[in-house]
Formats: structure tokens, C-alpha cells, sequence
């Protein structure tokens, strides 16, 4: 067991260049959630992620740079359209696979021959990367399950005496992880939506697809084209229940429910209408607000020790669909319908 991690600042967070050198982990602040890195070509650092987070040994860690021209040596080759997406939306909340060289040891790409890459466009986290020289990966700052890390204190209840420091860079702008789009295929494929959206990358690039495991559960012996979708995901101690109805319908059905330490996950516009305990995520129209709300709602019902929450389902489409992925996962695909 490590001591209590250091928690560095914007006065003293360059330090966290020298604990990584010498192989430390450290969380550091992006756009989207903490991500917990290491130096990608020290062994010995990236299999401590796996242990720290508790995170299964196929599941592939993102490579974060500060500038394109670091990409240089660890893709195989970049098509015309993720060349497009990079120039568009990096740095941002965009990670693509592109097919890996020898140079991206197999323990970072879960042993695939692709390899996952963003620019994250926290100062903190380029001001780190381009300081050490050397590209870190970094998967979210979390235990593995649990719902992402969205601010330094999340980082420091989850993986305190597990990992060297944390970056304190304040709560993050998006608070959704990143969306991740794969060109190992034939046609682009997103494996994760992110606040880039698919309306977006179709604009950019024209054809792509979603992957199936966005909406729903693998079947027995399905094989997953993101080892992370196979996996539990995003789940509070808590039960999550999605209720897919109306405003109208969402409050009649959570005012009918009886029991103890039940609530309602709801919006702000729902709350003057509810006879039951409510955690709100943030306002209807304002996705951006819930989605940067959303993981930090979720890990605060645990706190409250709230046993089974119903929640307003969000909207589907632009950073609505990111947050739709991570709710329907934190409720093992549990969704009431209530038709319209
Ligand atoms: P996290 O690091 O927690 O943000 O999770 C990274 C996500 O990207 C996981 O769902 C991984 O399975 C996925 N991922 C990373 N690298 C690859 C890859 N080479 N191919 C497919 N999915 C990947
Ligand atoms: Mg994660």
C-alpha cells in the first residue's frame, strides 16, 4: 500500500513530470474526466494502472498527446478521414483507433493490434505531456466499475494509497469521457459517443456508424469490438432504473412508487411535481450541464445511501446519446418504456 497521494495544484503541478519519469501514476485533469497516467514505455508504471483501478488486463488504454506530431511512429497509418476528425476536433474529447506499430507495447493495446489516441485539451494535462516529451496513457482515474472521476476529490475517495498524486485542475468541462471512433474497419464505427458527436463527425467525415453495444447488452458469446463495452460500467453502489417516458408520464410513475430510500433522478423542471426524494441532474434543455453533473449525482447517491433510483431518461441525440450510453450501462439495461 502506497502512503496518502500528493494532491498538487496549479502552483506546484510540474511536479507530477518528475513522478512520472521515475514510473509513479498520477491523475491528471482533462475536458472530460481524470485520467490516471503513465508513461506508455515503462512496463512496469502502465501494468500499475491495471492494478490501481483494478482494471482487466484486455481492456486497452487511451494514448494521450499534446501535438500531432507525436502520433509519428505509433500508428501503422492515418486515413484521409481520421486525419480530418484530428485536424477538426483535437485537442477535444475525440479518441481514435487507427492500427498500432511496434513501438505500442501489447499491455496498452489489451493486446489488439489498433491503438487509441486523443489530445485532451486540459492546459494541465498538455502542459505535463509536452514537458515529459513522451506520450502517457491514461484511462479514467477511477476504480474499474465505478463511475468516472469528474473532480480531484472523486480521484482521491477512489484510488487514495493506490496511486502517487492527483492534479487538482478543478471539475471537468465535460464530464463525460471522451467519444472513441474506430478506423480499423471499412467504415468508421463509434464505440463510445462523447461530446463529439456522431451529428458532428457525420458532418466531417459523411459515412459512420454507431456500434450495436451503444444501445444494448452483448449476447452470450458476442465478441466485443471495445473490450471496455463487455465490461460493468458507470454504476454506483445503488440500482439504476431508466424510465423512457414523458415529463407528465416520469412524474406519475415515480409519484406511484412506494418504499423506502427510493428516488427520482430527474430534472430540475421535474422537481416542483415529485412526492418522492429527488437527486436532480441538471435542466432539460441544457445537456452540457447534465452531463457534467452526471457522474458526480451518481457517486453521490451512494453517499445518501439511496437503494434504488428512477431515472427521467435524457434525450438520444448529440451529447444526450453519450449520456443515454452511460446511464443505460449504470442500469445494466434496465428501461421502463412508457409509451408516448
Ligand atoms: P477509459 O480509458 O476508461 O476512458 O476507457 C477507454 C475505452 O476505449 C474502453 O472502452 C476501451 O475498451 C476503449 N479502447 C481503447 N483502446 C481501444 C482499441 N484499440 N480498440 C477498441 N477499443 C479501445
Ligand atoms: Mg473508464
Amino acid at each position: 500500500m502506497k502512503n496518502n497521494m500528493k494532491i498538487l495544484d496549479y502552483t506546484n503541478y510540474y511536479e507530477a513530470v518528475e513522478i512520472l519519469k521515475s514510473g509513479g501514476l498520477v491523475a491528471i485533469p482533462t475536458e472530460t474526466v481524470y485520467g490516471l497516467a503513465a508513461n506508455i514505455y515503462d512496463e512496469k508504471a502502465i501494468s500499475n494502472i491495471f492494478v490501481a483501478k483494478g482494471r482487466p488486463s484486455d481492456n486497452p488504454l487511451i494514448v494521450h498527446i499534446s501535438n500531432i506530431n507525436m502520433i509519428q511512429g505509433l500508428v501503422a497509418k492515418i486515413t484521409y478521414q481520421a486525419r480530418a476528425l484530428a485536424d477538426k476536433f483535437w485537442p477535444g474529447p475525440l479518441t481514435i483507433i487507427l492500427p498500432k506499430t511496434d513501438k505500442i507495447n501489447s499491455i496498452v493495446s489489451g493486446g489488439l493490434d489498433t491503438v487509441a489516441i486523443r489530445i485532451p485539451k486540459h492546459k494541465m494535462a498538455l502542459n505535463i505531456i509536452d514537458k515529459l516529451g513522451i506520450p502517457l496513457a491514461a484511462p479514467s482515474a477511477n476504480r474499474s466499475g465505478s463511475p468516472s472521476p469528474t473532480s480531484a476529490k472523486h480521484v482521491y475517495n477512489d484510488l487514495n494509497g493506490r496511486i502517487d498524486a492527483v492534479v487538482d485542475g478543478g471539475v471537468c468541462e465535460y464530464g463525460v469521457e471522451s467519444t472513441v471512433i474506430s478506423f480499423a474497419g471499412d467504415i468508421p464505427i463509434i464505440l463510445r459517443p462523447g461530446a463529439v458527436t456522431y451529428e458532428m463527425i457525420r458532418e466531417t467525415i459523411g459515412d459512420v456508424q454507431i456500434d450495436k453495444s451503444v444501445y444494448s447488452k452483448l449476447e452470450i458469446g458476442q465478441k466485443a469490438i471495445s473490450p471496455g463495452m463487455k465490461y460493468k460500467h458507470y454504476s454506483p453502489e445503488c440500482k439504476v432504473v431508466i424510465v423512457d417516458a414523458d415529463a407528465q408520464d416520469y412524474i406519475e410513475y415515480v409519484n406511484n412508487l412506494l418504499g423506502e430510500d427510493i428516488y427520482a433522478f430527474c430534472y430540475e423542471e421535474d422537481i416542483p411535481f415529485l412526492k418522492i426524494p429527488y437527486i436532480s441532474y441538471g435542466s432539460k434543455n441544457n445537456l452540457l450541464e447534465q452531463s457534467r453533473n452526471l457522474f458526480d449525482r451518481l457517486r453521490y447517491l451512494d453517499k445518501i445511501n439511496a437503494k434504488i433510483v428512477y431515472v427521467h431518461c435524457p434525450k438520444k441525440t448529440g451529447i444526450g446519446l453519450a449520456l443515454y450510453n452511460r446511464l443505460l450501462r449504470s442500469a445494466g439495461f434496465e428501461v421502463i418504456n412508457i409509451e408516448k
